[in-house]
């Protein structure tokens, strides 16, 4: 018996509209690329979506951080 493939299922990157194979060989899917995925990224950053009353880094002690981590 022979099994051919179904044709694989693609998505259209949300950023540049290129065809993307949804496969465990698209790291970035549903983008086309890394770039396009951080692209995407910066571009949510950039529109401020912080979140209230989320401490600053610079509240933690990183010190008592790597001493818990190197334990
Ligand atoms: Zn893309």
């Amino acid at each position: 018996m022979t099994t051919s493939p179904a044709s694989p299922l693609t998505v259209n990157c949300p950023h540049c509209q290129k065809a993307v194979v949804w496969n465990s060989d698209s790291t970035w899917r549903p983008f086309c690329s890394k770039r396009c995925h951080l692209i995407d990224l910066g571009a949510w950053a950039n529109e401020d979506h912080r979140i209230a009353g989320e401490p600053a880094m610079d509240n933690i002690d990183i010190d008592a951080l790597m001493a818990g981590i190197e334990r």
